[in-house]
């Protein structure tokens, strides 16, 4: 596909012409690869020239059509856990934020109503999320709101920089539990992304924490958590008796760890759910009634995670590196496969940069 170089109003250059993954319809794992045109941004928003995309379990779900993602619109262009550099400004946006290196807010609200003046966006009615709700970031370059971007770092390497929002989730997932977990046994299930970082969040505010991964399947995200230093399990019913356990995360989706956390908790012990399950799980509410757990749904993040989970990558970033497998915009299939499979802890894409320096740059972090 040949694609034409534009005369950019600023220094970036910037194509005219992009390549997109775009969603193309409702039907079953219909995308592809899509040349667009460079979005413009509107006022109060930036263009920004991206630097790597993780993919994430919501982005195979929505390409594959499950229940849950008929909200979606019939097409959109993917893609919400990225990082990349603004390149243009819209009127409204101080044009000195262009080369700032930024991460998005993915899940953001209106920030005008009372639930987001309290402080928790992710709950607003009007929320909605980046390559989801509209385009997103698979795609040489995409637009926000300005007010809806994180600065980041310039030494966090873009492939590690891409974590940063299934981290603002862990780290929220964690911060439905006491701020002190000093001595608690937290367990969590699921060695996803956002299990491992879970652990990690944990384990730093002082909790005793073990990982349950599956006993099928691929090891790599068993292997990868044991060398991050965090105590697996594998397969649930080896958990071990030991202390009762004070709080469990479930990060893995499937019923028996869900069934499972709710047989495990002790008396007065808490249950924080951050994944969403393919079909409602079955539940032993009288087991709850009669244990006092308290169960509590977590969703998105707020800005305070994005700090959070900003100074976690930075202070972790080379035992994180091995976390990611990056592949190029082009050869999306096999990260999606990946990613199906749990070949890969998280698949990151990189779409081909042509901004010179910033090619060169992004080369050299991801060799890392
Ligand atoms: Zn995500
Ligand atoms: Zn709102």
């Amino acid at each position: 596909m040949m694609l034409h170089l534009g005369v950019a109003s600023t220094d970036p250059i910037i194509l005219e012409q992009m390549h997109a993954l775009v969603k193309k319809s409702r039907d079953r794992r219909d995308i592809g690869l899509e040349v667009l045109s460079v979005p413009s941004p509107g006022p109060g928003q930036v263009l920004i020239e991206t630097e790597a995309v993780g993919l994430c379990g919501s982005d195979i779900h929505a390409i594959n059509g499950q229940v849950g993602y008929e909200w979606m619109p019939e097409r959109v262009t993917l893609g919400h856990e990225a990082v990349g550099r603004i390149v243009r400004t819209g009127s409204n946006v101080d044009p000195a934020r262009i080369g700032n290196r930024v991460v998005p807010m993915a899940i953001d609200g209106c920030l005008e109503c009372e639930t987001c003046l309290s402080g928790a966006p992710q709950l607003c009615l009007e929320r909605d999320c980046l390559g989801l709700s509209f385009d997103g970031a698979l795609a040489q370059y995409f637009v926000l709101d300005a007010d809806r971007v994180f600065v980041i770092d310039n030494s966090l390497r873009a492939s590690v920089a891409a974590l940063i929002e299934p981290a603002a989730v862990a780290a929220h997932a964690v911060g439905q539990l006491a701020v002190n977990l000093r001595g608690h046994r937290v367990v969590v299930s699921g060695p996803g992304a956002v299990g491992i970082l879970s652990c990690l969040f944990a384990a730093a505010a002082g909790a005793d924490v073990e990982l349950v991964c599956p006993e099928v399947g691929p090891q790599t995200r068993r292997e990868f958590a044991e060398q991050l230093g965090i105590k697996t399990v594998y397969g649930q019913r080896r958990l071990a008796a030991g202390p009762p356990v004070d709080a469990w995360i479930e990060a893995s989706g499937a019923e028996a760890a869900f069934s499972g956390a709710v047989g495990s908790l002790r008396r007065g012990g808490t249950l924080v759910v951050v994944a969403l399950f393919a079909r409602a799980p079955a539940l032993d509410i009288n087991q709850m009634v009669r244990g006092e757990l308290r169960m509590c749904g977590t969703y998105g993040y707020t800005r305070a995670d994005y700090s959070t989970a900003h100074k976690l990558l930075v202070g972790w970033q080379d035992r994180l590196a091995p976390m990611v497998s990056t592949y190029q915009l082009a050869d999306f299939d096999a990260a999606i496969s990946a990613t199906e499979q749990a070949a890969v802890i998280k698949a990151v894409v990189v779409p081909e940069s042509t901004n010179k320096t910033i090619a060169r740059s992004t080369k050299d972090d991801l060799s890392h």
